[in-house]
C-alpha cells in the first residue's frame, strides 16, 4: 500500500519542495504541519513523518513518533553534537532515517571523501568549504558536518581538530587540523568542496546542488524505504545500499 506522508515544517522551503515532489511522484500527503499545528493528530493520519523544520523541534517530534510508533525521516540540521547524542537513543526507538543531506550525489561524495582521506593520508591537508543561500540559519551545514566527521574518523582525530574559519595571526597550519569555511549569499541551494592539499598537488571533490527537489525526492525515497524497516537509526547510505 502507498505510504502516506506527514510533512513537518510544511511552510518552509524544504517542506514545500517535499509537497511538490510527493505530487510529482504520486505519493499521498496525509497532513502538512508547521509551527502551531497539532503534529500528534497529523501523525495519526499518516504512516511516515518527513521533518524539515527546526532542530529545536526534533525532541518533541521523536517523542510523538515513539508514542504513536511512526517511522521518521529527519532532514533538519543544526543540532549540536551534544544534542544529537541525546536525540539518537530516542530516534533508535522507531525506524528513523536521519541524514544531513538526502541527495544521491552528495551521498556518493561522502563515500569518495572517505576513500580519498584513506588513500591520501595525513600529509594532505583537508579543508571543507560550503556555500548556502543568505537565509540559512545554521553553520556549518549538516552536509559539511558529515564530511568533517568522515575525515576525522579516517584520520582518527576528534572534533578538537576542527578549525572554523581563520582570522588574524593564526601561525602556520598544523598537520592535524581540518579547516571548515561557511560562505553565505544569494540563493545558492548548496555547494560543498572537500580539498586535500599537499606540496605539489591538490585534489578537490565538489558537489553543487541547484534544485532542492533532489533533497525532497531523496527524503521521500527514504520515507518509502523506512516504512518497512525495524526500529533503528539509518542514513542515506543504508537507503541507497552504499554501505
Ligand atoms: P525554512 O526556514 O524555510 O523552513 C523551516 C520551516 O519549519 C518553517 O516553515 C518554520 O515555521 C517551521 N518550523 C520551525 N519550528 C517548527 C516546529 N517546532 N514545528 C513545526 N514546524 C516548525 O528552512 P528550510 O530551508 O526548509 O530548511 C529546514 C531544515 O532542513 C534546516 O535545518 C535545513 O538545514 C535542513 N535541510 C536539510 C536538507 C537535507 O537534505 N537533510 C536539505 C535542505 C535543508
Amino acid at each position: 500500500m502507498a505510504v502516506r506522508i506527514v510533512i513537518n515544517g510544511s511552510r518552509g522551503r524544504m517542506g514545500q519542495a517535499v509537497a511538490a515532489a510527493a505530487q510529482e511522484l504520486g505519493l499521498v500527503v496525509a497532513a502538512a504541519v508547521d509551527v502551531g499545528d497539532d503534529l500528534g493528530a497529523a501523525l495519526d493520519r499518516g504512516d511516515v513523518v518527513v521533518d524539515f523544520s527546526s532542530h529545536h523541534a526534533t525532541k518533541a517530534l521523536l517523542e510523538l513518533a515513539i508514542a504513536r510508533r511512526k517511522p521518521v525521516v529527519v532532514g533538519t540540521t543544526g543540532h549540536s553534537a551534544a544534542a544529537k547524542a541525546e536525540l539518537l537513543p530516542l530516534a533508535a526507538r522507531v525506524p528513523c532515517v536521519w541524514a544531513g543531506n538526502f541527495s544521491v550525489g552528495v551521498n556518493l561524495l561522502f563515500a569518495l571523501t572517505r576513500r580519498a582521506a584513506a588513500v591520501l593520508g595525513a600529509d594532505y591537508d583537508a579543508e571543507v568549504v560550503e556555500m548556502h543561500h543568505r537565509f540559512k540559519k545554521d553553520a556549518p551545514s549538516g552536509t559539511a558536518a558529515r564530511l568533517l566527521e568522515i575525515i576525522l574518523e579516517e584520520r582518527k582525530l576528534t572534533a578538537a581538530a576542527l578549525r572554523h574559519g581563520r582570522q588574524g595571526i593564526t601561525g602556520e597550519r598544523t598537520p592535524t587540523e581540518v579547516g571548515i569555511h561557511a560562505l553565505r549569499g544569494g540563493d545558492v541551494v548548496g555547494d560543498h568542496t572537500v580539498m586535500f592539499a599537499a606540496l605539489g598537488e591538490r585534489l578537490e571533490l565538489t558537489h553543487k546542488a541547484s534544485d532542492r527537489g533532489i533533497f525532497a525526492r531523496g527524503a521521500l525515497r527514504a520515507a518509502q524505504w523506512v516504512a518497512t524497516q525495524p526500529a533503528g537509526v539509518y542514513d542515506m547510505q543504508d537507503v541507497l545500499g552504499l554501505r
